[in-house]
């Protein structure tokens, strides 16, 4: 693969700064140096990088423990694979139907209309399907991923994925969004997206008027991971689409080095409930390859959530979740806070520790 990755055609045409996409660029930017280009271009011929003006704007390149830089600028540790690492970590490919298609779930599909994203986040559970090349259903493709959610009547809400479907311009999204409209059963169109923080000039009005059915109901949940990604400029692009009447959730992959404490949590979570965007999921990381160094133990994992679980508001509690390997779904990896007794009650346990008998009085 080269290593000056083409502009992907969907983009629309306009002024503004162009990502990051080389590793040169990377060293002229200041965010990597020189000395490291031949790794660079290692790491680039497997895995795509992109690096937006809005993320290296918040890059400090003085600081070597910078977490915007470890999200997005690469390192050679992504050439180290451990044995268990897989080329589809959350097992997509057995449960597509059609191309585009993810059916794991009885009422809900992922369509991945869409295989690029305006940055390419280097601990990405889909990073070897993600990329230029990769790009994007085509009109027939589309027209069959479509079929597919018409011709199945158990299925109620479509996820738009990718990639990240907040690339496409709106005109392609309200063609999707008006199709799917059409479709009686569908209740519900999420979007899983990146865009509001990453590049938020693109969440025009345009755009948010794009996301909304006539009569779907639209969800959006935000990947985000720190809490210096909510800028003002993102929390603008943020109160755009709540503002329009589109509920935010969040998504947070739990990173080595980015977000592992207490602390950066505790201020992450909380910059999203001021954002109005309520904490979903906090994803222990998948077993993407060359992506090692971003993962902490699970046992790590339930500690932190357990010390947020004391001291910090409930709004700011997402569900801290692992995606078995092999496609088995989504599970809740949350302490146990209860156990039986041995007597027909329950041992409670406490967020600092202490253990309360708990009966239940049911006639
Ligand atoms: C994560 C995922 C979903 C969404 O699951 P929720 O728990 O509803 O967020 C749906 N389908 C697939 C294949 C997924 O990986
Ligand atoms: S935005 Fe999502 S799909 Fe795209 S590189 Fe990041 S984690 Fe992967």
């Amino acid at each position: 693969m080269a290593i000056a990755v083409r502009q992907p055609s969907i983009l629309p045409a306009n002024d503004r700064k162009q990502p990051i996409r080389s590793s040169s660029g990377l060293v002229e930017a200041g965010l990597a140096d020189a000395a490291a280009l031949p790794m660079l271009e290692r790491v680039a011929a497997s895995f795509a990088v992109s690096v937006t003006d809005q993320m290296a704007g918040l890059i400090d390149p003085t600081d070597p423990h910078d977490p915007v830089a470890r999200q997005f600028v690469p390192t050679g540790d992504e050439l180290v694979t451990t044995p268990g690492e897989l080329d589809d970590p959350i097992g997509d490919g057995p449960y597509s139907p059609v191309k585009g298609i993810v059916h794991r779930y009885h009422d809900r599909v992922l369509l991945k209309a869409v295989n690029v994203c305006p940055v390419y986040c280097r601990f990405c559970f889909r990073r070897e399907m993600v990329g230029p090349g990769s790009e994007t259903l085509d009109g027939a493709e589309l027209d069959a991923a479509i079929a597919y959610i018409a011709a199945h009547d158990e299925v109620w809400e479509v996820i738009l994925t990718g990639g990240d479907p907040l690339i496409l311009s709106p005109r392609r999204l309200a063609d999707i969004v008006t199709r799917l409209d059409a479709i009686p059963h569908v209740g519900i169109v999420r979007f899983h997206t990146r865009v509001p923080v990453v590049d938020p000039d693109r969440v025009t009005p345009e755009l948010v008027a794009a996301l909304k059915g006539r009569r779907v109901t639209s969800w959006l949940m935000l990947h985000a991971n720190h809490w210096r990604e909510l800028n003002d400029t993102a929390r603008a692009a943020i109160a755009r689409l709540v503002d329009a009447g589109i509920p935010l959730l969040s998504q947070t992959v739990l990173l080595k080095g980015v977000n592992d404490d207490v602390e950066t949590l505790t201020r992450t979570f909380r910059a999203l409930v001021q954002a109005r965007v309520k904490p979903h999921y906090l994803h222990q990381g998948d077993l993407a390859k060359g992506t090692g160094h971003f993962r902490t133990t699970i046992q790590r994992g339930r500690a932190l959530m357990k010390a947020l679980r004391g001291d910090v508001s409930g709004l700011c509690q997402p569900t801290y979740v692992l995606d078995i390997p092999g496609g088995h779904g989504k599970v809740p990896l949350t302490a146990d806070y209860l156990a039986p007794d041995g007597d027909g009650g329950w041992t409670v346990t406490d967020p600092r520790g202490g253990r309360h008998a708990y009966s239940e009085e049911v006639e």
